[in-house]
């Protein structure tokens, strides 16, 4: 069943309909966090991508399933395409684990409840199914074992199993990147120890080797799981065999999804995914944001200087995910500002003059059709600002419009905000106090400072999105 949403596909260079090729629901994969660390608004940028599809897809009545892994391991420091590559491979979770002196398993699930919430205060629809990694170790050494059987994988002469490159004649399709280009001694998973038939081969099941931590039993002994395996495995298992839709970062295009291309086509022996999307990255006052550019900005940055989180999702929605987009504060402060002033008008345009549904109707199919088409939301919110200026449709009908609208757009246009500006200033200095406090989890202060608010007449609420205030008639 072909759906009327067109995305650009980085293997077949160029737009494609995405289709439901069960007839059912649309199958959707997107790479997920390896959570060694706070997600930076850089990868939610990323992760917004399969809300717009899933919330494009709910608006024609079309049915999704989403599936999103969270690798807990398995992700070397070497696999990550534009971060530093170090000269040891080390796993993300046990290197921070490492420099916090914890359990790995409990950094690993404190940056996954964090991951939930980033999500939450951007309005990013929930998947159907996280599987981790670490729970899905039996998935990946069957997709392994099947490899091996049918002639796809080997045992290196260091208890590691690679997988056969030359096996797969189409590497290098999504990116570009064909085996015969690729040189002995490029950057990824490369080790001049002999083990491997052909330097590019890479890990399904690297061997324990000194590691302790996060290994697993196997037939090929003990270790762990490669980073690409696990995409594999877990989109084929929980999406019935096949993906309609695989979404990502650009940077993910080579090697990760080459090589979990070659795993999966190999295994099910046709082409396992039928669309590959990539988002662009997100840049940061001119250059990539990434940890080891040192410009990360997390959501709880943006929330500490009293912006409304959706600001950044507004930002976002006013760049094509194909382009680089280049963020700054100021972008978020302007976003801020606008959002509020929505929210106001939608507030003063509810009950103002007669609903024209038609107007209604045909803006929204505006709308809708501009983020079909390969997510043109610059092209949806240039409309909203067109409409919010024009004074030939009643103000209740641009209510029921960015009502409509905002089932995309996911900023709560909605949302009743404090009129009252005349704030005391000491209420403004204690909110912002009570704000740092439920970010770092400080609930007792957080708790005394709301009831002091409240003695000065100020109500305070915490939403999805942060604090918000009212004044006491
Ligand atoms: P990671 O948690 O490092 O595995 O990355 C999660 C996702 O974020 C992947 O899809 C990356 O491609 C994506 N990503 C990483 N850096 C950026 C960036 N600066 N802008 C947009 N997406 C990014
Ligand atoms: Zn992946």
């Amino acid at each position: 069943m072909k759906t009327s949403l067109q995305l650009y596909d980085t293997r077949l260079r160029k737009k494609a309909f995405i289709s439901a090729s069960n007839e059912t629901e649309v199958r959707i994969y997107c790479c997920g966090p390896t959570v060694y660390r706070n997600a930076h608004v850089g990868n939610l940028r990323t992760f917004l991508l399969s809300d717009l599809v899933i919330r494009i897809l709910h608006a024609r009545g079309v049915n999704t399933k989403l599936v999103q892994n969270i690798t807990d391991v398995g992700h070397m420091s070497e696999d990550v395409g534009d971060d530093l590559v170090q000269e040891s491979s080390e796993d993300k979770v046990l290197a921070q684990a490492e420099s916090e002196n914890r359990d790995p398993f409990a950094i690993a699930r404190e940056y996954e409840q964090g991951y939930h919430q980033d999500l939450r205060s951007l309005n990013i629809s929930v998947a159907d199914n996280y599987p981790r990694a670490s729970e899905c170790i039996d998935l990946m050494q069957n997709l392994i074992e099947q490899l091996i059987e049918k002639g796809k994988a080997y045992q290196g002469g260091d208890g590691t199993v690679y997988f056969d490159a030359q096996t797969f004649s189409t590497y290098g399709e999504i990116s570009g990147n064909r085996l015969d280009q690729l040189k002995p001694g490029h950057r990824f998973d490369y080790h001049d120890d002999g083990a491997k038939k052909f330097h590019a081969d890479w890990a399904l099941w690297k061997s324990a080797g000194g590691r302790t931590q996060m290994v697993w039993p196997s037939p090929w002994g003990i270790g762990f799981p490669g980073w690409h395996i696990e995409c594999s495995a877990m989109s084929l298992a929980f999406l019935d065999g096949h993906v309609d839709l695989h979404l990502g970062g650009m940077d993910l295009r080579f090697p990760h999804h080459e090589n979990e291309r070659a795993q999966s086509n190999s295994v099910v022996e046709e082409e396992a995914v039928d669309n590959w999307v990539h988002g662009e990255h997100l840049l940061f006052e001119g250059r990539k944001m990434s940890k080891s550019t040192g410009n990360v900005v997390l959501v709880r940055d943006v929330a500490a200087k009293n912006l409304d989180p959706l600001s950044l999702r507004l930002c976002f929605l006013e760049n094509r995910y194909r382009s680089q987009m280049d963020l700054t504060w100021e972008a978020i402060v302007a976003a801020n500002t606008t959002i509020h002033r929505w929210r106001e008008k939608m507030h003063s345009w509810e009950n103002d003059g007669e609903l024209d549904e038609g107007a209604v109707a045909a803006e929204t199919e505006i709308i809708l059709s501009a983020v079909e088409d390969d997510l043109d939301t610059l092209k949806a919110i240039q409309r909203i600002r067109f409409l919010e200026r024009e004074t030939t449709i009643s103000p209740k009908t641009k209510h029921q419009i960015f009502i409509r609208a905002d089932l995309i757009l996911g900023l709560d246009l909605d949302r009743r905000i404090s009129r009252d500006l005349t704030l005391p200033p000491e209420a403004e200095r204690l909110l912002e106090e009570r704000q740092i406090a439920r970010l770092s989890k400080d609930f007792h202060n957080s708790d005394l400072l709301r009831d002091r608010l409240l003695e000065l007449g100020v109500v305070v609420k915490d939403t999805q999105t942060g604090q918000v205030w009212e004044i006491l008639d």
